[in-house]
């Protein structure tokens, strides 16, 4: 703790605290997440999931891992800091005005290749939503926030207690099926979709019409303007049955969508 010192506080939550912080020689800036550690045993082993996760990351689009350690009680979080916000806050200082399809293609690309490289290690978000979804101050994007994580086939993965954001819960969770690569699929097209209108695909006053729209997936259709693969996309990101739902891999590798997305990277 000595040497990192205190700048600000950047976000309070049921977790403690998110502090931004300046390491005492080189200045240089991370993120601190400070998080208590429950009592029990089995509690602790959750809290401790997500440095564990995220430790276990290291691709240009995930929010680099600095370190871990615990004091008093706490456990200590330090990774990069993201100054360009997070997507959710670029999206609402847009005010009404739409992306240009380049910005979309280019940070939806780069949100692919963060998931694949997810994915790939065994390991499911579960939370993906433009929330946490961060820029950096040269615009590339990172996927942060693993306090939701797990690894394919874990216990947890079947657990039915976890349900994340409800805008961005895919039809088997509503339907208490486990949570796999597909549902972090689902969740991504509603960012897409979110990039595209600048308004979530399925909302609704009441939860049960939230989530009849979810199970049926009834969305409004995306703007003319935009190119035919991005239709395509949305179309085949929000196929209810999760097997017919395209895995991240699939995504990358269409034919049509990776040249329009390499394109743009
Ligand atoms: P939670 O969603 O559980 O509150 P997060 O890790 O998503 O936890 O974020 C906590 C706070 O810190 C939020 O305000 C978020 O915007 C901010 N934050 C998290 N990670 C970063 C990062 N790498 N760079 C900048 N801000 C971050
Ligand atoms: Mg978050």
């Amino acid at each position: 703790m000595e040497q990192y010192s205190v700048v600000r506080v950047i976000g309070t939550g049921s977790f403690g605290r998110a502090l931004l912080v300046q390491t005492e020689g080189r200045g240089e800036k991370w993120v601190m997440k400070e998080i208590r550690l429950p009592k029990a045993e089995s509690g602790m082993r959750t809290t401790r999931r997500e440095a564990v996760l995220l430790a276990k990351m290291k691709h240009s689009n995930i929010v680099a891992f600095r370190e871990s350690f615990e004091d008093d009680g706490h456990l200590f979080i330090v990774m990069e800091f993201c100054s360009g916000g997070d997507l959710l806050q670029r999206i609402r200082q847009q005010k009404g005005s739409l992306f240009s399809e380049d910005v979309i293609l280019r940070w939806f690309s780069q949100m692919c290749l963060g998931t694949k490289h997810i994915h790939d290690k065994r390991v499911l978000h579960r939370d993906l939503k433009s929330k946490n979804i961060f820029l950096t101050e040269h615009g590339t994007i990172k996927l942060g926030d693993f306090g939701s994580a797990c690894t394919l086939n874990s216990a947890r993965a079947y657990a039915q207690t976890y349900v994340g954001t409800p805008y961005y819960v895919s039809p088997e969770i509503w339907d208490n099926q486990p949570y796999n690569n597909k549902s972090d699929v689902w969740s991504l097209g509603c960012v897409l979709y979110e990039l595209c209108t600048l308004h979530h695909p399925f909302q609704s006053r009441s939860w049960k019409n939230l989530i009849l729209k979810v199970c049926r997936g009834s969305y409004a259709p995306l703007p003319r303007h935009l190119p035919y693969e991005l239709h395509y996309l949305i179309k085949h990101m929000f196929k209810t049955n999760p097997r017919d739902r395209p895995s991240i891999h699939t995504i990358l590798n269409s034919h049509r969508v990776s040249r329009l997305l390499l394109k743009h990277l």
